[in-house]
């Protein structure tokens, strides 16, 4: 087949007619079969567009004017929605980004899976799409020597100022603002990242969703943080609601967050939440899912997936802090979590303890070495769960699960593609994709997580 040659020239001005969106929310026309990607068009939509780079087989434009909208078309109300670069759909309706999650999710599972029988059911996605998130990192810089907070301005590491974010709990934005108000009072000053100067680098803000508990982390550079008496004193008196200030020290160039050094400075070391009725324990580095509702949503398909009659061995692979393993284990006799993160299995041994939850075993290690070893130890689970990160399951995991002949794996997912490439190795080697669920763990942006149910293909056929 010949590559059709470009039909536009950069700098070129046209109008043009969306026809579909892209996984990162631009909207795409095709002028004689060559597609064009324009950030924040929408299909059904016509515009008038300016050509901004042209490449073999595609292109990119920018919008100039909707000359006739889609009915999908929302608001954004966010005003620094287009230079923050964290929400990418704002300006689809809610509605809209739930059907255009699924019907990702669907040409994704047949396009790299070739799974285009499978059920994938509607996103399930929240009363309240904004103001979701219970965790908080923001950067801190200057700018002409006032302190700021905010996000890095696309492809820099200039800081822009945020005065509020949509889609973070109130009481996280409230911690960033008094913050900075009182940095400013005891003259603080904002991380320079070039000159590796500077004493305040992150605010980081957690919030229990369910007991209304703030965590308020300063990231500082070094040890010294001036007036440190007064800080804790002022946030205390301006935010009732904390539990517990801590800092943490990161003297590195580098921009990972955190540092190796915490330091309580006043309250707990952890503040608590509850998903369903298991509570967890919650310190500044701890992993933890950052939308609570939508988590409760999520685990709750993977425990009916897992179909569990108390009787079964779970395997709980890529468990994190033990977050799903804590809530099969009142169904089954035992779970098995396996992690790579050791301060993970840490807290997901004292989660285990809080709850009273005694049959749970956890292990440190990639889950790839690990479940081969339990397998050569007899280990043979009725159930196994999976949560690997974007990257999905290394395939000899997949072969040490296979071989192990569960009657059921529940995949749970935050990447489409990678979940679609292990569906298929499972489709191959005995297993059947019963249904896949799309949830919305992050309204506004272009992520979608999926819980997919696989049983094995004798059981799937005397059902
Ligand atoms: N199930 C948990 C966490 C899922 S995130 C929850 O719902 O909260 C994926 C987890 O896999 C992370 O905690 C990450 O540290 C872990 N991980 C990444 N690679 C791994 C590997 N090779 N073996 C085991 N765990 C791994």
């Amino acid at each position: 087949m010949t590559k059709p040659n470009i039909p536009v020239e950069k700098n070129q001005l046209i109008e043009v007619t969306f026809e579909d969106l892209t996984h990162d929310g631009a909207g795409v026309a095709k002028i004689s079969g060559y597609p064009l990607f324009v950030p924040r068009a929408l299909p059904g939509e016509t515009g008038k567009i300016k050509v901004v780079k042209t490449k073999k087989n595609f292109g990119y434009g920018r919008l100039l004017e909707i000359t006739e909208e889609s009915q999908d078309r929302a608001e954004p109300p966010c005003p620094i929605f287009e230079r923050c670069g964290g929400c990418q759909l704002q300006h689809l309706s809610y509605e809209g980004q739930l059907k255009q999650k699924e019907k990702y999710v669907r040409e994704v599972l047949a396009r790299i899976g070739g799974l285009t029988q499978v059920k994938v059911h509607p996103t399930i996605g929240m009363d309240e799409p904004w103001r979701y998130r219970n965790k908080a990192q923001v950067p801190v810089g200057e700018d002409r020597g006032k302190i700021i907070a905010g996000f890095y301005a696309e492809r820099s590491h200039r800081i822009v100022d945020m005065p509020s974010c949509a889609i973070q709990h109130e009481l996280n934005d409230d911690v960033v603002q008094v913050v900075k108000k009182i940095a400013k009072k005891y003259g603080i000053r904002g991380y320079d990242d070039e000159k590796h100067k500077g004493t305040l680098r992150h605010i980081v803000s957690r919030h229990g969703k369910t007991t209304d508990e703030l965590m308020v982390v300063l990231v500082t550079k070094g040890k010294e943080l001036p007036n440190k008496k007064n800080i804790i004193e002022d946030i205390r008196n301006e935010l009732p609601n904390v539990k517990s200030i801590v800092q943490n020290m990161n003297p590195k160039r580098t921009n990972v967050i955190f540092g190796d050094k915490t330091e309580v400075l006043w309250g707990t070391e952890v503040i608590h939440d509850y998903i369903g009725n298991i509570k967890f324990a919650i310190s500044a580095r701890s992993f933890y899912q950052v939308n609570p509702v939508q988590t409760k949503v999520l685990y709750e398909k993977a425990l009916e997936y897992a179909d569990l009659s108390g009787s079964e061995t779970v395997i709980d692979a890529y468990c994190g802090i033990g977050t799903i393993s804590l809530f099969l284990a009142k169904q089954a006799k035992k779970v098995l979590g396996v992690e790579i993160v050791p301060e993970a299995i840490s807290d997901a041994k004292k989660n285990a303890k809080l709850n009273g939850i005694e049959n749970v075993d956890f292990a440190v290690g990639e889950a790839e070495k690990v479940m081969p070893w339990w397998y050569a130890q007899g280990v043979r689970p009725e159930v196994v769960v999976v949560d690997p990160p974007r990257k999905g399951c290394d395939e000899s995991l997949l072969e040490t699960m296979v071989n192990m002949n569960p009657e059921r794996i529940v995949y749970v997912s935050c990447n489409p593609s990678t979940l679609a490439r292990d569906l298929k190795y499972l489709q191959a080697n005995g297993y059947e994709t019963k249904e896949v669920q799309p949830v919305d763990m992050f309204p506004q942006t272009n992520h979608v997580e999926c819980v997919s149910q696989i049983v094995l293909k004798e059981e799937a056929g005397t059902q």
